[in-house]
């Protein structure tokens, strides 16, 4: 983005000039170098926060007791850093105290890993000290420093090591790996807000897979304060489906997440909430579990095709059609995911998706509204004041209607409606 680029040297020529040492550093200058698109560029500098203040006319203090002030221009905003190091670290998760320094190799040194401890002053020369580009180039996530120290220190890093080697399909050097499973039981120690926005960019980015398995063979996430149950019986299928999904309902991918990591239904929701999702997106994603779970089972007992559409129009009533719609997607993106595959196995398959669709498709009602009398309706006719009775009868209802039972017609539902409220009263 070349305005972006512009707007960020006008920062570096102006702290120079008033004789401040300046230099773009961390993600940007290792996105650059990767040809990767870079969506913000955060700068270091020896000036400090109250310099940058007074030599910009627009600024934010954003974490001005860290030193970092944003500067406002035209277009796009900068973090104007001041060098700093930090020392002895809290609960393996904050520094105690940051302390400015004027040297960007000591600033450089505090930060996590060699391709984001590389500086870049204006006129594009590197300041590269722990050859950070090298392992760009080799395609290595390697700590800065003593790798055990540095998970010590903030154990937040090694999340986002294997998020950094997930999303570029980067490799941990031995010394990481080694210095990440010595420390892995401090990620304890970490918000779990801030795992799962880690986790996040690992499972919506473009190679999930390798996230997971990384994150499968270190057992980190059995240390949060959520461990997940067991990944022992990983479904790699599910799971390699969510690498090759893109833009899909963020419900969907989690639902391939929870069972391929072997999650039950039952435990879905519990979990994805105590991995701080929203209680909407932790229950959509249960549901969709639970309808695969209860769909699967149905299929294993010997059926003909009508008791067959019989079990899976009452999972669809009983789930809803949003949480159909989104299963019979997955269940789509499923099998183009095996679509390489030859044989009979995936044509039943592929005919089974498209008999469940089809019945999805001609069913005349998804709710209780698509009933052709309302609940007031039934009340007025029976003059029974309104309760729990009502919205179950309605329900059952509309399962009787969805299966063919029961035509959806007023006179009928009324006169049924009439002949519960007696039966009930006498
Ligand atoms: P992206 O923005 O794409 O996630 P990034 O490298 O810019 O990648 P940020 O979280 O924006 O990541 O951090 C900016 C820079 O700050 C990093 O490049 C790194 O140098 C440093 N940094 C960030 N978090 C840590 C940390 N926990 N420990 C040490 N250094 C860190
Ligand atoms: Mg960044």
């Amino acid at each position: 983005n070349p305005l972006m680029l512009r707007q960020g040297e006008d920062v570096l020529r102006k702290l120079l000039e008033s004789g401040f040492q300046c230099f773009f550093v961390g993600g940007c200058v290792r996105d650059e170098l990767m040809d990767r698109p870079i969506h913000d560029m955060d700068i270091a500098t020896s000036a400090s926060p109250e310099q940058v203040i007074s030599l910009f006319e627009r600024t934010v203090p954003t974490g001005i007791q860290h030193g970092t002030v944003t500067v406002l221009m035209e277009d796009y905003q900068f973090e104007v850093t001041t060098f700093r190091k930090e020392s002895s670290y809290a609960d393996h998760r904050r520094p105690l105290s940051v302390q400015f320094v004027d040297d960007i190799t000591e600033d450089l040194q505090r930060r996590d890993f060699t391709m984001n401890a590389i500086a870049r002053d204006i006129n594009g020369v590197l300041m590269d000290p722990f050859h950070g580009r090298e392992d760009i180039e080799a395609g290595l996530i390697r700590c800065v420093g003593n790798a055990s120290e540095r998970f010590d220190e903030d154990a937040l890093r090694m999340m986002r090591g294997i998020r950094f080697a997930s999303i570029f399909g980067f490799r941990p050097v031995k010394s990481m790996w080694r210095g990440l499973l010595a420390g892995r039981d401090k990620l304890s120690y970490i918000a779990m807000e801030r795992i799962r926005a880690e986790l996040e960019r690992i499972v919506l980015g473009p190679h999930p897979l390798r996230g997971l398995a990384l994150l499968d063979r270190s057992g980190l996430l059995h240390y949060t304060k959520v461990p997940v149950p067991s990944i022992n019986d990983i479904r790699k299928d599910l799971l390699e489906t969510l690498g090759k999904i893109q833009g899909n309902e963020p419900e969907v991918r989690w639902s391939l997440l929870i069972q391929g990591l072997g999650i039950q239904g039952d435990e879905a929701s519990r979990i994805m909430k105590a991995w701080t999702f929203s209680n909407a997106v932790a229950q959509g994603t249960a549901e969709i579990v639970q309808f695969d779970e209860a769909w699967t089972e149905a299929k294993v007992r010997p059926h003909n095709e009508e008791e067959l559409r019989r079990v899976w129009t009452t999972l669809q009533v009983r789930f809803g059609k949003s949480v159909t719609e989104k299963w019979l997607e997955r269940q789509a993106i499923l099998l183009e995911g095996c679509n390489g595959d030859h044989g009979g196995a995936n044509d039943s398959k592929v005919s089974s998706l498209e008999m469940t669709r089809l019945w999805h498709e001609s069913l005349s009602v998804h709710r209780v509204q698509d009933l052709a009398v309302s609940g007031n309706e039934v009340l007025l006719i029976t003059g029974k004041p309104g309760g729990p009775w009502l919205g179950k009868l309605m329900k059952q209802w509309l399962l009787s209607v969805a299966l063919g039972d029961l035509p959806n017609d007023k006179d009928i539902l009324l006169e049924q409606a009439k002949a519960v409220v007696n039966r009930d009263e006498r």
